[in-house]
């Protein structure tokens, strides 16, 4: 499998124009680096053409009058899929922010939640091993909200997948859920509240991602919806490894065009560490105060995280 998306992406930035053009116009883009803290770090990447995705409307109205981009019938001719399981198809992304951008989205046009596809998600990390898959919740950063995709993209390039390797983070006090197979853990010392499961078993993965989803269900205001989330996953020295973001937000106060604005709209690759923006002025002037700033309304707050970590420990 592996093999055969390398291939599909050799190909498709050989024959494919809008996606050669845009690769070679992404070995171009500026970068800019932060330390947020003396744990983390984070890159910014001046990429216009994320202005499309950064920008997109995403109410349902915006939705139900355009065209679907991941339904087959509305693709170009040019853009090519590989089926996995007869359930989902991997194409290569055309807007990327990573060197290599994949979109695996489902068949059928149905709606953007997890739930028990994180078994799909954990399969898939395993298989597409050079790879880090990443799910942006419905009202975090999916431009497609109306259409169940994942997305990858080639390890090595978000800051945090190394950064949360670090065993000094995960002292007992850290750990929630432990036991020989795999553990999930809590840290907000990278910059950022986010849950880490980390298992040798993919049952266990699994098992651990669906008490930790019961549990931020419970603690959200709104249980008619999947709780708001941002996801990475792969697969790393024979262990399963998921990071959840747990939101409080979909857009920061600041989102907009305007003086004193930033069209940003942070998803998985920007809470990863990799923020894409699409306007000059902002990446030129957007300080190591204001991401940490966008974080901290974003992510959930330490009294959320509480209330979840809580009803962890009750499961125990
Ligand atoms: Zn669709």
């Amino acid at each position: 499998m592996l093999q055969r998306v390398n291939d599909l992406i050799d190909r498709q930035l050989s024959d494919w124009g809008t996606a050669r053009d845009n690769y070679a116009a992404l070995g171009r883009v500026r970068l800019r680096g932060f330390e947020l803290n003396e744990r983390s770090e984070v890159v910014l990447q001046f990429n216009p053409e994320r202005k499309r995705s950064s920008g997109a409307r995403v109410d349902a109205a915006s939705l139900a009058a355009r065209k679907c981009f991941l339904c087959g019938e509305n693709q170009p001719a040019e853009q090519e899929k590989i089926e996995w399981e007869g359930r989902y198809k991997i194409q290569v992304n055309p807007y990327p922010i990573f060197p290599s951008h994949l979109t695996i989205s489902a068949i059928e046009h149905t709606p953007q939640e997890v739930g028990r596809r994180i078994d799909d998600m954990l399969d898939l990390a395993r298989e597409l091993s050079d790879f880090v898959l990443f799910y942006n919740g419905p009202r975090c950063g999916a431009s497609a909200p109306d259409h169940m995709h994942f997305q990858a993209g080639n390890k090595g390039f978000m800051p945090l997948c190394d950064e949360v390797m670090d065993e000094s983070l995960w002292t007992m006090e850290q750990r929630l859920l432990d036991s020989k197979e795999g553990f999930l853990g809590f840290t907000g010392q990278l910059g950022r509240n986010l849950f880490f499961i980390k298992a040798s078993e993919r049952v266990v993965a699994s098992l651990l991602y669906a008490r930790l989803q019961l549990a931020m269900l419970m603690a959200s205001d709104n249980t008619a919806e999947e709780p708001m989330q941002n996801i990475l996953c792969w697969y790393e020295d024979g262990n399963y490894c998921v990071v959840v973001f747990p939101r409080a937000k979909h857009r920061p106060d600041c989102y907009g065009e305007g003086e004193g604005q930033f069209l940003i709209s942070p998803a998985s690759v920007d809470m990863g560490g990799v923020w894409a923006v699409p306007v000059e002025k902002d990446y030129e002037t957007i300080t190591v105060e204001q991401v940490q700033a966008i974080y901290d309304e974003l992510c959930l707050d330490n009294a959320g995280m509480a209330r979840i970590i809580e009803l962890l420990i009750q499961q125990k």
